[in-house]
């Protein structure tokens, strides 16, 4: 299980991982035969960008994985990532080489020749001279000579400015607001692709999540998840609130670390995941994680230990950007992640994070059966937990617990099974719908053993809601002997 060798075999990809992986789609894997290296590598969900990209390619890349992961017989995940209010450079712009000292104008007006072009128009917040704008989340640092318009800079740290790269003046926002018609376009163009979650970049407050979801439920999509991407003053200030509105969170530490100074990030990602672990919410850790695998064979050491903090810090999911979209070999990086994060469930104090989560949940009759199934199961030292689950809540419920067994999740519902994807420890499967209790035993015993999760005289523990009626509410515990 624990080889090195690459491409691995496909049971290495899942059943015992408990940390998902995210992997971003970009122009180095949308080709199925890429797409099949980085599933059977372990990618769970496959995320899509939308602030790069024309529509046309993210909509054949959203096919291409659902063909693939058909042909393999597994569900992944879609996540479609919905630009925010950002100034970037203008989409078409050629790209730029600037070298430290040089001058340049940052303008909005695209009939000024020489300049750098940002969109959108009218939204360049008020600056003064001194300021520092950073391009690219920092590949390029400018410092305003004069505000303007235009805007004159000098370069400070050269590099090569692109079309569509972030333009962040650290603690000057831009005045554009939140559910803007840009956004608007966005979500429309994200909700055509049918995805299973969408995240929201640069929300500053519970009020732009109620903004977006309002705008989804005028389109007649009440129950997608939105993931909200914590990656400003605002949002960090306002986290507590953010967290209760939103249905998981990414710690987008891409910008985190131009909005804010970068030293402060190691804390800000603790404290995030903390807070949602605490409100049961999952939680992404992102960006850079094994950055230089960008264009090398192997990753950092530094790299390494960082996901295996991310881990240790109690993250759901850790996600790969450029590694995976414009990388030199994506599927090597799923693999990588997914052995770090292996060997570092290995080490995890199963025990020590259940006790802990005592007093984290609701005392509910489905909370405590949850909990108390994650404490049977420890002391069975049993290889699995069986949620049969058709709306999700079961297992959802069981993960915030982070037990050592790994959560099988019956589930009669695709759907179901893909949004379960992003939760620590869930191995979401698709059965037949299960009518009686009687049945779901027989079906746990022999999924377990299909899967390879248990043997004989090893002792499952199941839990169940209704199989009827009511979703949601959990209320029956078993434990059963494997023959
Ligand atoms: C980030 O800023 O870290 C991030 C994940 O967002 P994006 O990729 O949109 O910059």
């Amino acid at each position: 299980m624990n080889s090195d060798h690459y491409p691995p075999d496909f049971l290495f990809s899942s059943i015992l991982r408990r940390t998902k992986i995210i992997a971003t789609l970009g122009p180095a894997s949308d080709n199925p035969r890429i797409i099949k290296e980085m599933i059977a590598s372990g990618m769970d969900i496959a995320r899509l960008n939308l602030s790069h990209g024309e529509e046309s390619w993210h909509r054949e890349t959203v096919m291409k994985v659902r063909s693939v992961a058909k042909e393999m017989n597994r569900e992944i995940g879609i996540l479609v990532d919905i630009p925010g209010p950002k100034l970037r450079v203008l989409y078409g712009s050629p790209p730029r080489e600037v070298r430290t000292g040089d001058s340049i104008q940052i303008t909005a007006d695209t009939k000024m020749a020489g300049a750098i072009h940002v969109y959108p128009e009218n939204c360049i917040p008020t600056i003064c001279a001194g300021d520092t704008i950073l391009v690219g989340d920092g590949a390029v640092t400018l410092q305003v000579i004069k505000p303007g318009p235009p805007m004159l800079t000098t370069v400070v740290s050269g590099g090569t400015i692109r079309e569509g790269m972030g333009v962040v003046i650290p603690g000057r926002r831009p005045s554009i607001p939140y559910a803007s018609p840009m956004f608007q376009e966005s979500l429309r163009r994200g909700i055509s692709m049918e995805p299973d979650y969408i995240a929201l970049s640069f929300v500053g407050s519970a009020d732009d999540i109620r903004a977006a979801r309002h705008l989804l439920s005028s389109a007649g999509i009440d129950n997608i998840p939105l993931i909200a991407k914590i990656e400003c003053v605002r949002a960090v200030e306002g986290l507590s609130e953010i967290i209760a509105e939103a249905d998981g969170v990414m710690v987008a530490r891409g910008d985190l670390g131009v909005e804010l100074p970068i030293e402060q990030v190691p804390d800000i990602q603790k404290r995030i995941i903390r807070t949602c672990n605490i409100g049961g919410i999952p939680v992404i850790t992102a960006t850079e994680m094994l950055e230089s695998m960008v264009s090398r064979g192997r990753p950092t050491r530094a790299e390494v230990t960082d996901v295996a903090n991310a881990i240790v810090d109690g993250s759901d999911a850790t996600m790969l950007s450029a590694e995976t979209s414009v990388g030199k070999n994506p599927g090597q990086a799923v693999f990588m992640m997914s052995r770090i994060a292996n060997e570092t469930e290995k080490h995890l104090p199963y025990l020590r994070m259940l006790n802990e989560r005592e007093g984290w949940h609701e005392k509910s009759v489905e909370d405590i059966i949850s909990y108390r199934a994650c404490y049977i199961a420890e002391e069975l030292c049993s290889p699995a937990i069986v949620a049969y689950t058709r709306s999700g809540l079961t297992a959802e419920r069981v993960s915030r617990c982070r037990p050592r067994a790994p959560i099988l999740a019956l589930t009669p519902d695709p759907l179901v099974a893909r949004r379960l994807l992003l939760r620590w420890g869930v191995q979401p499967v698709v059965s037949k719908p299960i009518e009686s209790a009687d049945e779901l035993f027989s079906t746990s015993i022999a999924i377990a053993r299909q899967t390879g999760i248990a043997s004989s005289k090893e002792q499952l523990v199941i839990i169940a809601g209704n199989f009827s009626g009511k979703e949601g509410r959990t209320n029956m515990i078993k434990v059963e002997e494997l023959p």
